[in-house]
C-alpha cells in the first residue's frame, strides 16, 4: 500500500535484512483479516507507507538475526498482530503488555505478510506444530487468537453465548465453546441465509439476523462485527449481569442508549491487540481441539479480490492468501 484508499499494488522488493533481534521468514500463508481493511480505508490512522499489510503469517525461519536465541533455520514460524513491545513501559510491567505504549503492529506500523518474505521480532514469534504448517492455519494467528482473548474476557459460568458477526474469528472460537459445553446463538448480517446456514453446520444452537431476538436471554456477547449498533442490541439480548465484548479494533459510531439497557450489572468492553500469553494458551488449546478453520485461497497476485471478497461478506470462515 503506498496511499491509503488506493488498491495494493505489486513490487519487487529487495530481501529484508533481519536485526539482531529478527527472523527472516519464507512466508508461507498469510489470513486476510477485517483490520487490514480498517487499515487501507484510514480508519486507523498512521500508518507506515509505503506498507506490506497482513498480520496472520505462516512460514518457516529461514535466516536469524546475530541474538535470536528461540529459533533456528528450518523452524515453523507464525506472526500475529502485536510485533513488539517494549518491556518497561508502565503496561508492558503490570502484565498488560497487549497496551504497550511502544508496540509495533505487524502489516500496520512495520511491514508484515502480503509478500514472499517479511522479518519479524523473534520474541513475539510463535512455534507452530508441523499440523500448522499449512495455509488453512493462517487465520488462527489473529481471528484464533483476538477472538480467543475476547473469549476470555466471558465470565466462566456462562452458557449460552451471543456471537455477533459469523466470520473468521467466530467460526474458530466456536469449536473452543461448544468444546468447553457452551451454547452459540449466531446473529449475522440480515438476511445473510448462507452466513446462517454456516453457523449452523458449525454447530451454531440458533442462528439469525442481528436485527432478530434470540430466543432465550444471553449470558454473554462478543461482537465481532465493526457495526456500532449491535452493542445496544446485544446489551437487550443479554440477561442481568452479563458482558459485551467488542472484539474488533474499529466499529462505526455506537448510538446512545436508554441506561436501563446496561442497569443490573451489564459491562461493555472492548478488547486490545494480545499478550504472549494469550498466543501460547491459545495455540495448547488449538492442538487439544484440533481446531480446524474453513478457508478460501487466493494467490499473493490476488490480494485486492481476496480483500473485496472480506468486504462484501463473501467468505465463509477466513480468507488467506497463498505465496
Ligand atoms: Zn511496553
Ligand atoms: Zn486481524
Amino acid at each position: 500500500m503506498e496511499v491509503a484508499g488506493q488498491p495494493l499494488i505489486s513490487k519487487l522488493l529487495p530481501l529484508p535484512v533481519p536485526l539482531a533481534e529478527q527472523v527472516l521468514i519464507k512466508i508461507i500463508a498469510c489470513g486476510v483479516c477485517r483490520t487490514d481493511l480498517h487499515i487501507m480505508d484510514s480508519e486507523l490512522s498512521d500508518p507506515k507507507l509505503p506498507l506490506i499489510p497482513g498480520h496472520e503469517i505462516i512460514g518457516t525461519v529461514v535466516q536469524t538475526g546475530s541474538r535470536v536465541t528461540h529459533f533456528k533455520t528450518g523452524d515453523l514460524v507464525g506472526v500475529p498482530w502485536v510485533g513488539y513491545t517494549c518491556g518497561y513501559c508502565k503496561y508492558c510491567l503490570r502484565d498488560q503488555e497487549n497496551l504497550c505504549e511502544n508496540a509495533l503492529f505487524t502489516g500496520y506500523t512495520i511491514d508484515g505478510g502480503y509478500a514472499e518474505y517479511t522479518v519479524a521480532f523473534q520474541k513475539y514469534c510463535f512455534h507452530l506444530s508441523a499440523q500448522y504448517g499449512i495455509p488453512s492455519a493462517a487465520p488462527l494467528l489473529c481471528a484464533g487468537l483476538i477472538g480467543y482473548r475476547s473469549y476470555k474476557m466471558i465470565a466462566l459460568h456462562a452458557k449460552q453465548l451471543g456471537f455477533y458477526g459469523f466470520g473468521a474469528a467466530a467460526h474458530i472460537l466456536i469449536q473452543i465453546a461448544l468444546h468447553q459445553g457452551k451454547q452459540i446463538y449466531a446473529f449475522t448480517r440480515d438476511g445473510d441465509t448462507a452466513g446462517q446456514a454456516f453457523a449452523t453446520r458449525m454447530g451454531a444452537a440458533w442462528a439469525g439476523d442481528s436485527s432478530a431476538t434470540p430466543p432465550s436471554k444471553l449470558d454473554a456477547a462478543i461482537i465481532f462485527a465493526p457495526v456500532g449498533k449491535l452493542v445496544p442490541k446485544a446489551l437487550k439480548d443479554i440477561d442481568k449481569g452479563g458482558s459485551v465484548i467488542c472484539g474488533g479494533i474499529h466499529m462505526s459510531d455506537i448510538p446512545s442508549f436508554s441506561y436501563d439497557i446496561l442497569w443490573e450489572e451489564r459491562v461493555v468492553r472492548s478488547v486490545a491487540n494480545l499478550t504472549r500469553n494469550d498466543g501460547k494458551e491459545f495455540f495448547e488449546l488449538a492442538s487439544e481441539i484440533q481446531l480446524k478453520t474453513e478457508t478460501r485461497l487466493f494467490p499473493l497476485r490476488e490480494a485486492n479480490e481476496a480483500l473485496a471478497a472480506v468486504r462484501g461478506g463473501k467468505i465463509e470462515g477466513a480468507a488467506v492468501l497463498v505465496m
